[in-house]
């Protein structure tokens, strides 16, 4: 999907609620925009599927503008989950989810079929809850068979406004690893808005950091913007972010123990030869957190570790550390 020089004027809005922006994103790629309420997110997610038709540019979707197609029909190839979650409270759980697929088209056993399998997979008992009507489920509950709802049809393209929100924290960090495997398993281009930093890193292939009016601060992979924020508006929120305090949970000792001795990987699997002679020492009791200290305030991407006994233990580099924790968030 590319966002070509996406703009939203509203009508007698001084300025654009957003400008100018453009992006890439790959096929099967989940994207997160991270950026504070009112900064456009949900503008742009209701550009991409022309709930909102925006003043200038373009969406394009494997090459096609959306603006030349049918809307009804574009959306019902992108499912879309928000916050809300805007399940039909007239309607069973099943009934809300077969709806799209009765839609275009599916027999009425096919589409009831799913509508099973689709429970099974959000981790809801199928016997149990596809005869209940909304208000008989919990906030968790209805948000697992929104996202049920919105894969229904199995579109290629998912976006997810904040569909998290509403929760508590433990179903959210729940509903968040379901949803993990889920992206590995079904491989669908997804765009997530949240406004939570751990979130994003967690689920994240990358993040587009959101400033005002959508202005993308930094795009990249949560590994390199925890270790390089592009400027100081990227940094407050990495700096803010309670993801960074787990690395103090993990020493330099562990993590070199966790990586193996062939720790000079580059964050993509390349091996780095290349040796830095300069590269700063720590002690295996150092924390990881403060691994990454050092490594920004020495300039040096690598920290040598030594042993309590002066042993050389082997080398941390910053990708190292910043994956390892990420391998922790997701409970790996
Ligand atoms: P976010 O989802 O990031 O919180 P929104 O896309 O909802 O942001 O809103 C972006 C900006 O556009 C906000 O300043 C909001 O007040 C404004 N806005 C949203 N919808 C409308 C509308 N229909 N008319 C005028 N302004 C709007
Ligand atoms: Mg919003």
């Amino acid at each position: 999907m590319r966002l070509v020089e996406l703009t939203k004027q509203y009508p007698g809005q001084p300025v654009p609620a957003v400008d100018h922006v453009s992006m890439d994103i790959a096929p099967g790629e989940m994207v997160m925009f991270l950026g504070p309420s009112g900064c456009g997110k949900t503008t742009t997610m209701k550009m991409i599927n022309r709930l909102i038709e925006p003043t200038g540019g373009q969406v394009l979707i494997d090459g096609t503008d959306v603006a030349t197609l049918d809307p009804h029909e574009l959306r019902r190839g992108i499912g879309y989950v928000i916050q809300q979650i805007g399940l039909f409270p007239h309607l069973t759980v099943r009934e809300n989810i077969t709806l799209v697929p009765e839609l275009i088209g599916w027999s009425k056993p096919a589409a009831r079929r799913r509508a099973d399998e689709l429970l099974e997979l959000v981790g809801l008992d199928p016997s149990r809850f596809r005869g209940r009507h909304p208000r008989r489920l919990s906030g968790g509950q209805q948000q697992r068979v929104g996202v049920a709802r919105a894969l229904a049809a199995d579109p290629p393209v998912m976006l997810m406004d904040e569909p998290f929100g509403a929760t508590d924290p433990i179903t959210r960090e729940n509903l968040q690893s379901e949803f993990l495997k889920l992206h590995k398993e079904l491989g669908k281009t997804i765009i997530f808005v949240t406004h939570d930093f751990d979130e994003a890193v967690r689920l994240g292939d990358r993040i587009a950091v959101l400033g005002e009016r959508s202005v993308i601060e930094q795009f990249d992979t949560p590994e390199r913007i925890l270790a390089a924020p592009a400027n100081d508006y990227v940094a407050s929120f990495v700096g803010s972010a309670a993801a960074i305090r787990h690395l103090g949970l993990t020493t330099a000792g562990e993590a070199v123990r966790l990586l193996g001795p062939d720790r000079a990987r580059a964050a993509d699997g390349a091996v780095n030869d290349t040796v830095d002679d300069e590269a700063p020492t720590t002690v295996e009791t150092t924390s990881a957190r403060d691994v990454v200290d050092l490594m920004l305030r020495s300039g040096h991407s690598r920290v040598r570790v030594r042993s309590a006994d002066g042993q050389d233990m082997g080398t941390l580099d910053f990708d190292h550390v910043c994956s390892l924790w990420k391998r922790s968030a997701d409970g790996i």
